[in-house]
């Protein structure tokens, strides 16, 4: 049984749940409902802690009636690491041993940045020599536990849309090949409003409803799709697992080990730094050229990003934004000329706009 609990504010049921932090939102799920419901991050805030059990009490800044207590846990951890709003409360609560501990903690630091420097830039390194084949099995591990928590999309002709314009981009050695045993990359249509997508390991796309809603253009959705396959050759999901896991802890999972079941902790393997970022957007752009296809969706898509955040005064820009680079520097460096052909056809966009409207 799950210790953590969620009240919905309407009865006084204490759901028993379980969290998984995916890219700015929260899924909270029961055994009978694995999507209860999901929470924009960026729109939590810490009501309190309990000083005995050591459990935070979470509220919603847009609606203050639901309430979320978390015990410890690999989540919890999770989203108050990938959520610096959070992670403050968090720190300004824990004040005891400041001035001594400072000046260990500023040793450690110190010494901590050397490695992490060392060991991240050792990560890109290792990670072309992981096989392909491992990285398919962490992959499918990750995409089991989140396929639990998630509606997947399909309409037929949304997902052939979806497919042709992930054919068109992806660079040879990510292609369908029978004769070569490669099963290229997958690509899924998530129902989460918030705007995101990610690239798991073992060549999977996750695209959210909610970027898709928000793309005025098949033009931006393939500047987002070319950044995820960008990361994808860059072998970035495999260089992430190292550095945030460890090699002991990476091989454990694809060996099947006992920390498999821990989707909090695998999800850590998604969260990408600045550098790879930068790295995804420009391989991106190349994929786009090289594909014949418009390249001045990429920029677009990070203006209409940063103009929703700007102009909704009440919208707290997502964390996972924030760590990015600024969208406003995306938006410049990615700038590329309107030519090349558009991503898809009238119809195919259409039908990729509707593909999580048809239930
Ligand atoms: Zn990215």
């Amino acid at each position: 049984m799950p210790k953590d609990r969620y009240y919905d504010g309407l009865t006084a049921t204490a759901h028993r749940v379980t969290v998984t932090p995916l890219g700015g939102t929260l899924i909270i799920a029961t055994d009978e409902n694995p999507q209860l419901a999901h929470w924009q991050t960026a729109d939590m805030r810490v009501i309190d802690d309990n000083k005995v059990t050591g459990a935070i009490n979470f509220g919603r800044v847009s609606d203050p009636a639901p309430r979320l207590v978390l015990h410890d846990s690999p989540a919890r951890t999770t989203l108050l690491a990938n959520t610096p709003h959070l992670k403050e409360w968090k720190s300004r609560a824990a004040k005891r041993g400041w001035s001594v501990g400072l000046a260990w903690t500023l040793a450690g630091l110190v010494i901590a940045t050397g490695f992490y420097f060392a060991w991240r830039d050792g990560s890109a390194y290792l990670a072309r020599f992981v096989p392909k084949t491992w990285e398919q099995k962490l992959g499918a591990h990750i995409y089991a536990a989140l396929n639990k928590n998630l509606t997947i999309c399909r309409t037929p002709a949304g997902n052939t849309a979806l497919r042709k314009l992930v054919d068109r981009l992806a660079p040879p050695e990510l292609q369908r090949d029978a004769t070569k045993q490669q099963d290229g990359i997958t690509v899924d249509v998530v129902d989460i409003k918030l705007p995101n997508a990610f690239a798991l390991p073992g060549d999977h796309i996750m695209v959210t409803s909610g970027l898709i809603d928000l793309a005025t253009s098949p033009d931006m959705v393939s500047g987002v799709v070319a950044h995820e396959i960008g990361h994808l050759d860059l072998r970035h999901p495999t260089q992430s697992a190292i550095s945030n896991l460890g090699i002991s802890a990476t091989v454990s999972i694809i060996l099947g080990g006992s920390s498999v079941g821990d989707i909090a902790t695998l999800l850590t393997v998604m969260s990408y730094s600045r550098k790879m970022e930068h790295e995804a957007d420009i391989r991106g752009l190349e994929l786009l050229k090289a594909a014949g296809l418009r390249a001045d969706g990429m920029a677009e898509f990070f203006k209409v990003m940063k103009d929703k955040f700007d102009k909704d005064a009440d919208s707290i820009i997502p964390d996972w934004l924030q760590s990015h680079p600024g969208l406003k520097d995306r938006a410049d460096y990615t700038k590329a000329e309107a030519t090349g052909t558009t991503a898809m056809t009238d119809a195919e966009w259409q039908s990729l706009k509707d593909v999580c409207k048809v239930k």
